[in-house]
This record gives structure tokens, sequence and C-alpha cells, in this order.
């Protein structure tokens, strides 16, 4: 079947589309879907595990692979275990719940050390075993949830949703879709976040506050986001809403208060955009202080509603101190923390060094660095707002000589001109926080290429029965 055919047109390849197909699964992709392969064809089933044989039907067909739905499990993989989760099968926020969770951390070793070597060129780097949690449940100290209505169907729904009392729901949205699923409980989230959903769902349809509509952008609230700071127990909660306006006002914020007690910040963020995206970008105070605390190792940090902070607390310390161990400090370097967010990793790193200068684009997260900084004292710490691929190379100009970087970019990895910059400035030693293997190393690669070494890579499971890997990396410069 050549590209475009039409539906009816004969695949080229060993199967048609509703064929059923024997298969042998030998991988996990980067999603989480079984790899099968028969016949010298790449059929991805949803919910198997390598190891397993299954029988599955053809569904979709593509020119050099297909999509197959599990019909039966002939043989299932001793890694195979039942999902705690009800929702599961439905939900699109955990994808590895039937693996294992020694399982769980193997493959993501192993995922990292795919990436590192089929993208990177990288072969025969150390990676540790990735350091998993005892208790992989309950972890996340944020929940951000969608609203909707119970009755709509939405961009491709296949099935209408029983909603709670007046149609209001919140939730996940289902697996490859914007349909949303009610959701009271969630097995990786903070106890006190689920409660603030059950509790802002409850009080928005007390007052009769209109979900929004996707699909004719009407209707008041958007999302609902809940954090908490884990050690220190306050919580935030966050309305985002469509229009500036949120109804009943005074009786929300009277209502959240007395139901929990612990918020210590109420906040509406306003996003009337059609969009993916969140957050709007005006953010205003409803009551109480505009950011919570929470601490990280004996560090306390001020969080504010649009900023950055890691979801898992504990998880989080054990990456920072590796961070700080590859950093390798004596007390007198001069350090740059890019993509710094709230100045977390900087002040870790602050503890240690002669000079900590951090950098990011988002300026709220920074007004917390800069407040975070002076909450504990440090004074060795400073902080500015930008791209890190513009304000590292003026540092640099400015006389700037970093012994260290330390970078932790978004999925999409470091900008092409940050790696340059850092060439540029030649560190001892480059420290790679990264949440996407497959960014890591192409970057990698360009830091190889301009005279560094990648000596060790250690994994983390920050989200634990989700596919998502986390890495620090140590990497040196050859001659040193
Ligand atoms: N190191 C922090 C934040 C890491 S998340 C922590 O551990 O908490 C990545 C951060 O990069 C986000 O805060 C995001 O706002 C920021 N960011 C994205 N693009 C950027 C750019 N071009 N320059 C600087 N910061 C950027």
């Amino acid at each position: 079947m050549s590209a475009g055919a039409g539906k009816s047109a004969r695949h080229d390849g060993p199967f048609q589309k509703n064929d059923v197909v024997t298969m042998d699964i030998v991988g996990l992709t980067h999603e989480g879907e079984g790899v099968g392969r028969s016949d010298g064809f790449t059929l991805f089933v949803h919910g198997a595990l390598p190891g397993e044989k299954v029988r599955a039907k053809v569904m979709k067909l593509k020119k050099q692979y297909g999509y197959a739905r599990m019909e039966e499990l002939l043989a299932p993989s001793g890694d195979r275990v039942e999902p705690p989760c009800e929702i599961y099968k439905e939900c699109g926020g955990c994808q590895l719940q039937h693996l294992d969770y020694e399982a769980q951390l193997a493959w993501k070793r192993q995922h990292v050390v795919d990436n590192l070597t089929r993208i990177g060129k990288l072969n025969n780097i150390t990676v540790h075993p990735t350091i998993g949690m005892d208790e992989p449940w309950k972890y996340r100290n944020k929940a951000s949830v969608p609203v909707g209505h119970a009755s709509v169907r939405s961009g491709g729904a296949d099935r209408v949703e029983e909603g709670g009392a007046d149609g209001l729901i919140a939730g996940f949205y289902a697996r490859g879709s914007h349909r949303i699923i009610d959701m009271d409980d969630c097995l990786i989230q903070h106890e006190h976040n689920d409660e603030v959903i059950r509790v802002v769902k409850g009080i928005a349809r007390e007052l009769r506050v209109t979900p929004y509509d996707e699909e004719s952008g009407t209707g008041v609230l958007r999302h609902i986001m809940a954090r908490t700071g884990v050690v220190t127990g306050e919580i935030m909660v966050v309305l985002v809403t469509n229009g500036k306006r949120l109804p009943r006002q005074p009786e929300w914020i009277e209502h959240i208060r007395k139901a929990l007690p612990a918020v210590k910040s109420i906040v509406q963020n306003v996003n009337e955009r059609s969009t993916n995206v969140i957050f709007g970008d005006e953010t205003k105070v409803l009551w109480g202080s505009e950011v919570i605390y929470d601490e990280l190792d004996g560090i306390r940090f001020a969080i504010s509603a649009r900023s950055f902070y890691q979801v898992n607390p504990a998880q989080t310390v054990a990456l920072y101190r590796k961070a700080v161990e590859y950093a390798a400090l004596s007390g007198t370097e001069k350090v740059i923390d890019a993509y710094c967010g709230i100045g977390t990793i900087s002040l870790f790193l602050a503890r240690q060094a002669g000079e900590v200068y951090g950098v990011e684009i988002v300026p709220e997260a920074i007004e917390d660095a800069k407040r975070n900084a002076q909450l504990n004292g440090i004074e060795n710490a400073s902080f500015e707002a930008g791209p890190a691929e513009v304000v590292i190379p003026r540092w640099r100009d400015e006389g700037i000589e970093a012994d260290v970087i330390v970078v932790d970019p978004p999925r999409k990895g470091c900008d092409p001109a940050l790696l340059d910059t850092i060439l540029d400035i030649s560190p001892e030693r480059v420290v790679y926080v990264s949440c996407n293997p497959s960014t890591l190393a192409r970057d990698l690669r360009v830091l190889e290429d301009g005279g560094y070494r990648t000596v060790e890579v250690q994994p983390v499971d920050m989200f634990p029965h989700t596919v998502h890997v986390e890495c620090v990396v140590g990497i040196c410069r050859v001659d040193t």
C-alpha cells in the first residue's frame, strides 16, 4: 500500500486490517506499548510486555509497522502484575502499572542505555541501576485535573461518561483522547491533593459553576490544580477559569477555607485561549499567600502557582544530591545553574560552592529563587530571568568564568546555542539533569564531540508507574 492509498487498498506487508495474529513481544516502546514481531513485521500492542506471546487483531497499518489490539494473552511475562488501580485501563496517567516495580526500574535503565547508544552513539557508558522508591505510591505533590461536563462528548470520545450530581466532572483524560474520566482517588497522588480535588469539585457543583466545554469554548471552570508542600503540609489551590469572572468568589473562598484548613493560598488563573496549555497569562491571588512553602533536605522553598517544582519530593532529594556529588565541589568554584526554576538545585549547590549563578526563563520563578536564597540565609547565589542561551553568553562576556555548569532543561533538551556556549566557556565539569533520554543522548553527543567525556549516568525514578525517566549525568572535560 502506498502512502495516501485508500482504506480498501491491500497492504504490502504480511497482514491486512482485522487479521488476527499470534506473535512474540520483543520490547517496550518509550510510550510503554509492547513491540510485537511476526513475519518480520512490527506491530505495537497496547498492554503487552516483553517476553509475552499474544494473539492480537490488526487495527491499523502504516507502511513499515502497525497497531494491533490484544485479544488473548497466550503466555504472560513473569514480570506481569495485576494493576492495583481500578481505572488503569482507561486513564492516560500511568503506563506501567501492569509491570512489576523492579522490572520497571530495570526497563528504565535499559531505555536510557538504548537511547545513549542509538541516538548518542555512546557505547560502554556506566549507567547505574535506577534509584527507585521503597513505597512507589501516593508520591505526587501536585495534581492538575481538567474539568468538564459529564454529558458532553469531546474530541475523539467514543462513549459518554456518567458524571456527578449536576454533570460537572474532573479527573484525567482517557488514554489518547480528551474525554475526561471523573476521578476522586489517584494511587500516585498525595492524599491531600485527592482531597482538594474532591472538595473543590463539590463546591463547584454546589455553587453551580459551569464546567468548561472544549468544543464550544463556553463554561467557566477549566482546571483545578492542587499543590502540597509535603514536609510543611501547606496547600495551594489554583482555579483556572475561562475569563476573569469567577462567579460567587467570596463563597468559593469561604467554602474552601472551611473544608480545607491547611490551604494557605487560593489562586485564580485566567485562560481564555483555545489551547491544551493549562495556564493563561493572568494569575491573581484570591486569598492568602501568593506562595506555599516546602522543604527539601533542610532547605526551605517558596513556590508560586506558575513555578516549576519537582513533583516527587523524596526522589528529588536523591536526584539533587547526585547532581551535587557529580559537581564535585570543594567550596571555591563558580557554578552556573541553567534552567534553575525556583533555584532548587542552585541552593543545594551553593552550600558547597564559592558562587552560584542561576538562570531561568520564567520571571516569577526567579522571584521565588531570590526569595528562597534569602529565606535560607544563602548569600552566594544570584539569579537572573531570561533564556539561558542568551544570558549565559552575556555572563561570559562580563567575565564570569564557570568551573562547573549544571543544566536541567525541559523535555526538548538544551538549546544548541547554549551547548556552543558551554563548549566555549569550557568548564571542568558539566552536570546534566534530564527528563528525556533521547534529547539527553543528542546533547551528550555534542558535548563529546566538543571535548567532553560522559563519565556516569544515574537514572532516578521520579515517576513510578509511568514511562518517564529522569537522569543525572556527570560529564568531564577530557583534559581534566
Ligand atoms: N532545575 C529546576 C527546574 C527544571 S525544569 C528544578 O529542578 O526544579 C526546566 C526549567 O527550564 C523550567 O523552570 C522552565 O521554565 C525553564 N526553561 C525553559 N526554557 C528555558 C530557557 N530557554 N532558558 C532558561 N530556562 C528555561
